[in-house]
């Protein structure tokens, strides 16, 4: 058999090498748009920031392809497949056939429209090329525009290679997408404490400069710069998906088996549309660990096996300098319910923060900073099992929670953390 997979990433390495390590004689190509082994791009912002070796950032040598008997195909770039000869084709006009075909292509930067993006001194901080253009170029000062994590991240490496930095954010609070306000609030505080300038409900309007970038405009003001870094978002890739007729809507879509609406074509990773594995609803989190259990359930039905993917989790984490912050599930605007509907659990210690969305009785998000982020797993597992937070109530009320209560511990520490009165 003949397996082929476009995108030599997290998703796409992990199926190559899963199918060898499950012993799978078939053989495997791997189609590569970049010129080097599979790398981890969340380690791109510690390589700029000096804290990990451009070495680090591999997952594989080119030995370890060799080793394994995969066909790495680097610099080729599909463009088209034919579903009718089951080819694929690449920008150098090559043709690669396959027997079952594997879409791990991920997604692409989204650039926003805005004047002068094509200056010297713009990048973007999204693939390794990226991140050895920002580690050649000489600047001082640098603008990021969007504040997600990986805009929060690049500020941080640029801040300790020394450059003066403000992250512009269009939304009224920085890491929009992954955290309310009010925690964005203290995130926010504690980057300018490390000296990060942080503008929030701005709007990027041009940048100008000859032929390097010189400044920012926003809708506010002009800051004077010589980098600008895009921190823009991700955009699933689907055009290779669309050459084939394959059904896609904001990703690719594909059924409970990862398979596409094409028989013997599967997808995984940034690329694909999935479901949120709590709730069923369709959802988009672009993460490795998702990327990695998708391409496993991938892998299991290249093997003959019928997996079903549970659905993608919704966690992720903000880390910069000391600051360590956690968010799972949704947000209080992702809920889209109106705030008197929902229960918010707040907790505070000194600089540290929790904040735990309750839906209809149970919990549906949270969010933590500092010493709270450690106890997420628990708040998790509540989320998870669809605990209701008005019988843990009642069960802290009838069994007492002294030093010799009868709450099991997990039930203790779940009602501290939610500051169940019992
Ligand atoms: C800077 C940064 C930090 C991140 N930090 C975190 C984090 O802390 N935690 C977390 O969970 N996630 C993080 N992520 C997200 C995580 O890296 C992705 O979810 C994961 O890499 C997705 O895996 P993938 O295989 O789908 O895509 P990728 O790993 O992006 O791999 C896709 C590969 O396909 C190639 N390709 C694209 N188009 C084609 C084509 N037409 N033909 C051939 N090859 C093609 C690309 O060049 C790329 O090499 C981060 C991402 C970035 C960029």
């Amino acid at each position: 058999m003949r397996v082929l997979i476009v995108g030599n990433g997290i998703a796409g390495g992990e199926v190559a090498f899963g199918l060898r390590r499950a012993g799978s004689g078939a053989e495997i190509t791997i189609l590569s748009a970049e010129t080097t082994p599979e790398y981890d791009p969340c380690s791109l912002p510690y390589y700029l920031g000096g804290e990990v070796p451009r070495e680090r950032v591999f997952r594989r040598r080119w030995e370890d392809y060799r080793t394994a008997g995969i066909r790495l195909e680097t610099g080729e770039k599909a463009v088209a497949i034919d579903p009718a000869s089951r080819c694929v084709r690449t920008a150098s006009g090559r043709e690669h056939p396959y027997d079952r075909l594997v879409l791990a292509h991920g997604g692409s930067l989204f650039v926003p429209p805005i004047a002068g993006i094509d200056k010297r001194g713009v990048h973007g901080c999204k693939q390794l090329p990226d991140a050895d253009r920002l580690d050649r170029h000489r600047g001082s000062r640098a603008v990021v525009i969007g504040s997600g994590a990986i805009g929060i991240e690049a500020a941080e490496a640029l801040k300790k290679r020394g450059y003066a930095v403000t992250v512009i954010e269009v939304m009224d609070w920085i890491l929009p997408a992954l955290f309310d306000p009010e925690t964005a609030g203290r995130l926010k505080r504690r980057l300018e404490r490390c000296g990060i300038a942080a503008l929030t409900g701005e709007k990027v309007l041009r940048i100008e400069g000859t032929e390097a970038v010189a400044a920012v405009v926003t809708d506010r003001r002009t800051i004077p710069c010589d980098t600008v870094v895009l921190a823009t978002g991700v955009v699933p890739g689907v055009e290779l998906a669309r050459t084939a007729g394959i059904d896609v809507g904001r990703g690719i879509r594909v059924n409970e088996r990862l398979e596409t609406s094409l028989p013997g074509i599967y997808a995984c990773g940034d690329c694909v549309e999935t479901v949120d594995a709590c709730t069923g609803e369709d959802a988009m989190f672009q993460l490795k660990h998702n990327a990695l259990e998708q391409a496993r359930v991938v892998t299991r039905n290249l093997l003959g096996a019928s997996a079903s993917y549970p659905g993608a989790w919704a966690f992720a984490r903000a880390h910069f300098f000391d600051t360590h912050a956690v968010t799972f599930g949704k947000t209080t605007r992702a809920t889209q319910c109106e705030l008197g509907d929902l229960e918010i659990v707040e907790r505070e210690a000194g600089d540290d923060y929790l904040r735990v969305i309750v839906k209809e009785g149970v919990i549906v998000g949270g969010q933590a900073i500092g010493r709270f982020a450690d106890a997420a797993g628990l708040l998790i597992g509540a989320m998870w099992r669809r605990e209701s937070v008005p019988a843990l109530r009642a069960r802290r009320a009838l069994l007492g929670d002294g030093p010799h209560g009868t709450l099991a511990w997990t039930t203790r520490r779940l009602g501290e953390l939610l500051g169940l009165a019992g």
